[in-house]
């Protein structure tokens, strides 16, 4: 018999997560059997600590349950022909180290992954990460060769790739990041123009300078204030795909802010909110569009690694905090 360890949902996070509001839990796992659900067995090899947890945890779960979230795992024993013993697959079993499956929640690492490739980017940048780049880009910016393309939270898993995407359309693309070392990143990886919005003296004028002319496209990995500043800063007919509201995730009382009628009425922007899965049946496409990018060498992925199971709530508070660069995984 196999026990798993998983980090379950002790206490509801209020404001900024504390450890205390997780806890380990051991789970024995049932034996295989040829029929029924329990037909695989399988290890996490990387897990995934991503913002959407914060938010979706207070939606969608209750204190004792297990962390959501996505993993890359091997099969360890198998009763069903489809997955091999050795084969890795992508699973959102959440926050464990073993887990059974029958196989119809997983999915399988495209066959045309690279030995040499590390497979933890198919939960970053082949991952969804990387298609919210992509689909946001192409289906809510609706992105042209030679226009302005902002992102904010811009050396992270999404904001990375956007930048990098919004090159290889053709377009100027300006970011912004929490440190130095992410901003010298960003003009490493080609972003066109790159400031430290924590240092800026006014984030007004850093937009103003990066793009005297304004921006077409604005994708919003942040919300909050800097969104706010942002929007005055959009060129008439602007469109800005809201991904996330990272700035706000954490706010235990509602932030106040301007308002964004006037902007949106006289320069006749479109602001269109979005999640990845709407576009879950072209999943196959974006994910082989990234693969191909990363084999050519034109997207460039960084990985923040943090070693060990034990280790995962710090992980995910240090991705909150800005501790990462690229991707923040977790090896068990
Ligand atoms: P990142 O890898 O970008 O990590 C989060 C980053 O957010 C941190 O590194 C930090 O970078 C930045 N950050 C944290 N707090 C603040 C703050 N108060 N103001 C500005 N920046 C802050 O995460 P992801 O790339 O995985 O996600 C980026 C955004 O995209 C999130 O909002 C997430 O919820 C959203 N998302 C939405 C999806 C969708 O389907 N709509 C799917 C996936 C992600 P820094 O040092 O620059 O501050």
């Amino acid at each position: 018999m196999v026990v798993a360890t998983a980090w379950i949902l002790k206490k509801h996070f209020d404001g900024f997560p504390k450890i205390s509001d997780f806890e380990l839990k051991k789970i024995e796992l049932p034996d295989l059997k040829d029929g029924g659900e329990q037909k695989l067995l399988l290890e996490s090899v990387f897990l995934s600590v991503d913002p959407y947890m914060r938010p979706y945890s207070r939606r969608y779960m209750k204190e004792g349950d297990i962390m959501i979230g996505t993993q890359v795992a091997r099969i360890v024993e198998s009763k069903n022909p489809a997955f091999a013993v050795g084969a890795f697959v992508v699973g959102s079993k959440g926050w464990r180290t073993h887990f059974i499956s029958d196989g119809k929640d997983l999915q399988l690492l495209p066959s045309n992954w690279p030995e040499s490739l590390p497979k933890s980017l198919a939960l970053g940048t082949v991952g969804m990460p990387g298609l919210t780049a992509y689909f946001g880009l192409l289906e809510v910016c609706k992105m042209k060769p030679g226009e302005t393309v902002l992102v904010n939270a811009a050396a992270g898993a999404v904001g990375s790739v956007v930048g990098q995407l919004a090159k290889i359309g053709g377009c100027k693309v300006v970011g912004c990041a929490g440190s130095d070392d992410k901003v010298a990143y960003l003009k490493k990886i080609g972003f066109d123009e790159a400031f430290n919005y924590k240092t800026v003296k006014s984030l007004d004028e850093a937009l103003s300078k990066a793009s005297p002319d304004g921006y077409d496209c604005f994708f919003d990995n942040v919300g909050g204030e800097f969104a706010s500043v942002a929007i005055n800063q959009m060129k008439k007919y602007g469109r800005i795909a809201v991904c996330g509201a990272i700035s706000q995730y954490n706010d235990s009382v509602p932030q106040k802010g301007p308002y964004v009628q006037f902007p949106m009425i006289f320069k006749e922007l479109q602001m269109e909110g979005f999640i990845v899965s709407r576009w879950s049946n072209r999943r196959e496409e974006g994910l082989q569009a990234l693969l191909k990018w990363v084999v050519e060498g034109k997207v460039k992925c960084h990985e923040q690694v943090t070693e060990g199971f034990e280790n995962m709530p710090m992980a995910f508070m240090g991705m909150l905090k800005g501790e990462n660069l690229g991707k923040a995984i977790v090896k068990v």
